[in-house]
């Protein structure tokens, strides 16, 4: 049975967990999942056919690259989590969930504290203004230093940390979590999370957390005059009073809230829900979403169920149960099942069928859609990542979209056995609709079928999911003429066959990116990824 959902948006939550490989991402979502009541028990997130990581090579290889949603509940909130992939190689897929996601959880390794790869997420955080709270996970792990974690958001991300909480223990001996803000201490009697207890600050650390209490409550000052007031006057801040600050500065972005634990012991998560729901944005608390009318105008899009509908398409998945999955965001008005909506991306009229919303282990069909919320939606044909639906031909305003990069490699690929060439072209032509990124076309003078992708991962897990799940064999290799060997350097060209200095171009089918080489030296060729016949003309100049 459909049901209607009406919630209340100031307690919905759309949150992405971002993270590092490896820094514990699907521990931690596996583990809300458990708290938040809607799996069983750990390790079930891993096995029903409605989970984050379901595709078998994810988990082999324990990278998540699907973006999917998955609705939990916590104290009355509502929280949609949107998976973030962790590897570099799936850039785009990290923008696309950051630009429909009103805040984050960045995680990070207590034992390592900022790498490389949590740089690259933060700044695309930074670059879709999402609000952040921090997560140090691995508290228990040798190593592991919170003041190591605080000290690298400063230092390499430029970010504005504020400790929330302080370990009682570290490594072997973390035990428990003193919450700065309530200055009460909670000690786990087991690696479980069962068993829980909430404390006065033991003897041994009441003046550490003294000490961070007062950097805690300096930092509120300085996002809230009344705290500000308060503070200079030497009263008492309440606990209220400073997650209001907090709450207010972690939306604004002027700060961000650190959190700790050890999702692995079971130690700090459940805080940390407590925390999305403190501290992150409800949809209502961000700025509305704009859109461009078909003559160029700016339009922009509240969160009101009530008003006109525009809905971002942001994911589209095979599913094995109901076919072609397309996860939107609804930014204003109601999506309904059984409705007709309007492809303004496309100019195309589509039918929304059924919509469902995905739970840990069971996926619930709603009637529809409200403003502020994601799900999934059965039944549409044409539309894919990027699309905006509107109710209908009057009013196509476009959504501001995501941007998608070119792909940077390509290699030729054919079937291991000749009768399976239709079987893959049309596998790869399904991947290709489902993945933005990657893109598939036939080289006309070697009639080789070239792919091309955001990096070799990406294109060896393309190649892992034609055998998993189209049952299609194939090889790859260097396309016959690779130019990324051959044109190496360019002079005496003076950016003819460029459309603009350091640009991208197409010189018949050959496709360019030219960089000015110093010294007015010409362009110096990269990343020349198609494959083809290097026009007659450019070869006496390439060196
Ligand atoms: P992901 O790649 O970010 O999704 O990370 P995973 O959740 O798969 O975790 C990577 C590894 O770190 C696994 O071996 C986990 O068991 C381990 N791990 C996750 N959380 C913790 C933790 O809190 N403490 C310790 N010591 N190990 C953890």
């Amino acid at each position: 049975m459909a049901v209607k959902t009406e919630f209340d948006l100031k307690k919905t939550r759309n949150i992405g967990i971002a993270a590092h490989i490896d820094a514990g991402k699907t521990t931690i979502t596996e583990r809300i999942l458990y708290y938040t009541g809607r799996i069983h028990k750990i390790g079930e997130v891993h096995e029903g056919a409605a989970t984050m990581d379901w595709m078998e090579q994810e988990r082999e290889r324990g990278i998540t690259i699907t973006s999917a949603v998955t609705t939990a509940f916590w104290k009355d909130h509502r929280i949609n989590i949107i998976d973030t992939p962790g590897h570099v190689d799936f850039t785009i897929e990290v923008e696309r969930s950051m630009r429909v996601l009103d805040g984050a959880v960045a995680v990070f390794d207590a034992s390592q504290g900022v790498e490389p790869q949590s740089e690259t997420v933060w700044r695309q955080a930074e670059k879709y203004r999402v609000p952040r709270i921090a997560f140090a996970n691995k508290m228990d792990k040798t190593g592991a230093d919170i003041l190591l974690v605080l000290n690298s958001m400063k230092q390499r991300l430029g970010a504005r940390p504020v400790l929330m909480q302080w370990p009682m223990g570290q490594e072997d001996e973390f035990r428990g979590i003193i919450d700065l803000v309530s200055m009460k201490a909670y000690t786990y009697g087991n690696d479980l999370g069962t068993d829980i207890q909430e404390i006065e600050i033991p003897a041994e650390y009441q003046e550490v957390a003294a000490e961070w209490h007062d950097k805690l409550v300096e930092a509120a000052a300085d996002l809230d005059e009344d705290v500000m007031m308060k503070y200079l006057e030497g009263e008492e801040v309440t606990a209220e009073e400073l997650k209001s600050a907090f709450r207010k500065g972690t939306i604004s972005l002027d700060v961000t809230p650190v959190f700790l634990g050890s999702a692995l012991k079971n130690k700090g998560v459940q805080l940390l829900l407590d925390a999305v729901v403190q501290y992150l944005p409800s949809p209502l608390d961000v700025p509305p979403i704009k859109g461009a009318t078909p003559d160029g105008g700016e339009v922009e899009r509240t969160p009101d169920a009530d008003g006109p509908l525009a809905a971002l398409a942001f994911k589209i998945m095979a599913d094995p149960y109901v076919g072609r999955l397309t996860f939107v965001r609804v930014y204003s008005g109601t999506l309904k099942a059984g409705s007709y909506v309007y492809n303004s991306t496309k100019g195309k009229k589509e039918r929304v069928g059924r919509l469902l919303r995905m739970h840990a282990n069971h996926r619930e069909e709603v009637e529809e859609l409200l403003a502020g919320d994601l799900g999934a939606v059965v039944g549409l044909k044409d539309t894919v990542t990027g699309d905006t639906l509107v109710g209908d031909g009057d009013d196509p305003i476009v959504l501001e979209s995501i941007d998608i990069p070119e792909p940077v490699i390509s290699v030729a690929i054919e079937p291991k056995t000749k009768a399976d060439q239709e079987k893959l072209a049309m596998a790869l032509s399904r991947l290709a609709e489902e993945d933005p990124t990657f893109r598939v076309h036939t080289d006309p003078e070697s009639g080789q079928t070239i792919i091309s992708g955001m990096g070799e991962l990406h294109l060896e897990i393309i190649v892992d999911r034609l055998k998993r799940e189209f049952k299609v064999d194939a090889n790859v290799g260097q396309p016959q003429v690779a130019y990324r060997e051959t044109i190496t350097r360019m002079v005496d060209v003076e950016g003819k066959f460029v459309r603009q200095s350091g640009g991208r171009g197409q010189y018949g089918h050959v496709k360019i990116k030219a960089e000015p080489l110093p010294r007015g030296g010409g362009f110096e060729f990269v990343n020349a990824i198609v494959g083809g016949v290097i026009p007659k003309e450019f070869i006496p100049a390439v060196q």
